[in-house]
């Protein structure tokens, strides 16, 4: 058993049934489908292979649509890009403006097409513009209107539609763009599990996307992407806000700094462990996997501290998207995840949130009781009864020291559970009274085969399911 998830981005490299099912059996609790490529019918028939395929295993695996948010591009270019010298002048007009073949080259001055109107209203002299994860840096000279004059700090070769950061400038796009909006009603006709908003500012972002879901009349969970440096600004709020957080590192090293992004990461995952939100940690943890069959030490060092850190979730971006090892990716973190918890057994590492404080509310000292008395009494498994899954993301934050087997009513939830660290989610029918739930949890939990005859385990439930504030019941039962 591993209790931190991974979540598989599915891309070329993933797309048939034959690889879901082995990234699946590999490990892969999550499926990430990302907005940025495909169109609507390509994540239309990954959406059915992964339901099909996990279905065919019976096993719970969620799906998490990544929406592109307000990303910035460079426009089209000649077919070899152009190499952008250093200390070369550039001027930046919105791509309506000018067509890749009128781009004119001269050691003066060169024209680079932008696919963002309000570029000249947002940035200011002296501000950084970043292309190409970060790889080209030019640096505000002056706007004249609707041109943006920069100098080439560090020049590189600049290919079409490349993504821009603006690190230092407010962005005025809006939060949920056209595209995110068609995306996000593809989702909801989709049944998705969760919903990712990419460059998320302030927690008015996350309020606004939840009215839209609202609006369906639905419930999906909402996870922010913490990628720029707004939203280090207004964590916070963005945590209490969101149900879950992504620490975006591609952007945010871009945003940021390299040198930011452990530091940051340490303290998104004690937010969100604090306030019982999801944190997922993302991006280049296995990123030499794409072309190599082995990750390199730096790599199983990252993925084992994000381990360490207390993260719920890891992810695979194009490493199971777009490169050569989508499913040694999945098995080689799957097992350094393993090598990491079992030091964490050995050496009592502590990785959970705070213990019992007056303050607490009545559920979340009724998890902390029941992680503490389960390792008091030796108890081989946690059983919660939950409607909405939210009793068992507090039992999942309190880390016990076994699995936590969360019973729910719908599939839909099955599948949400998946992401939450150390939780193995299955449907059971509704049960009334103490007595049927012992009967319920015993009878389910021998036929998986997870509890034998002389096994202690642990039940955590309430008078009311459907009333996370009800959870008040902790009972110890031996399995006969
Ligand atoms: C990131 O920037 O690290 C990230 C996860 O977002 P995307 O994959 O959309 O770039």
């Amino acid at each position: 058993m591993k209790y931190v998830k991974i979540i598989g981005t599915i891309g070329p490299a993933s797309e048939s049934s034959d690889i879901i099912g082995q990234l699946i059996a590999s490990g892969m609790n999550v499926a990430r489908l990302n907005l940025s490529h495909g169109s609507h019918e390509w994540h239309t028939r990954v959406i059915s292979r992964v339901r099909e395929v996990a279905t065919r295993h019976s096993v719970a695996v969620a799906l998490l649509l990544d929406l592109q948010g307000p990303r910035i591009r460079v426009g089209s270019m000649p077919q070899d890009g152009i190499t952008l010298h250093t200390d070369q002048a550039v001027r930046l007009v919105c791509d309506h403006a000018a067509a890749p073949e009128d781009l004119t080259e001269t050691p003066k001055m060169l024209e680079v097409p932008v696919g963002y109107d309000a570029l000249a209203e947002d940035v200011r002299p002296g501000q950084r513009i970043l292309m190409d994860d970060g790889l080209i840096q030019l640096q505000v000279e002056c706007v004249t209107g609707a041109v943006v004059e920069c100098r080439v700090r560090v020049g590189g070769l600049l290919r079409s539609h490349k993504g821009m950061n603006l690190p230092d400038s407010t962005i005025s796009a809006p939060a949920i763009t056209d595209k995110d909006q068609a995306d996000l009603q593809f989702g909801l006709e989709h049944d998705v599990d969760y919903i990712a908003l990419s460059f998320v500012r302030g927690p008015d972002d996350i309020r606004r996307i939840k009215d839209l879901i609202g609006r369906s009349d639905r419930r999906i969970p909402v996870i922010a992407k913490i990628e720029r440096p707004e939203a280090i600004h207004n964590l916070t709020g963005i945590v209490e806000e969101a149900d879950g957080v992504m620490i975006a590192r591609g952007d945010l090293a871009i945003e940021m700094s390299p040198e930011a992004v452990p530091v940051l990461q340490k303290q998104i995952i004690r937010e969100a462990n604090t306030q019982n939100r999801l944190v997922i940690t993302a991006t280049q943890m296995l990123a030499s996997m794409v072309s190599n069959p082995t990750p390199t030490r730096a790599e199983a060092s990252d993925v084992a501290n994000a381990v360490f850190d207390g993260t719920d979730a890891v992810m695979l971006s194009a490493e199971t998207s777009a490169g050569t090892y989508p499913v040694e990716s999945v098995r080689t973190m799957d097992r350094i995840i393993r090598a990491a918890e079992n030091e964490i057994a050995a050496s009592r590492m502590d990785i959970s949130v705070p213990r019992l404080h007056t303050g607490m509310s009545v559920p979340e000292a009724m998890c902390t009781a029941t992680a503490a008395a389960s390792a008091a009494v030796g108890a081989k498994v946690v059983v919660v009864f939950t409607k909405s899954g939210a009793t068992a993301v507090l039992m999942s934050k309190r880390r016990p020291t076994v699995p936590i087997i969360a019973l729910t009513l719908t599939e839909q939830i099955r599948r949400q559970m998946a992401l939450f660290w150390g939780v193995v989610p299955f449907v059971a029918s509704n049960v009334s009274g103490a007595d049927e739930r012992v009967h319920v949890a015993k009878k389910l939990l021998k036929q998986a085969g997870l509890i034998a005859t002389g096994d202690r385990i642990a039940i955590l439930a309430g008078s009311q399911l459907g009333h996370a504030d009800m959870t008040n019941a902790l009972q110890i039962h031996n399995v006969n």
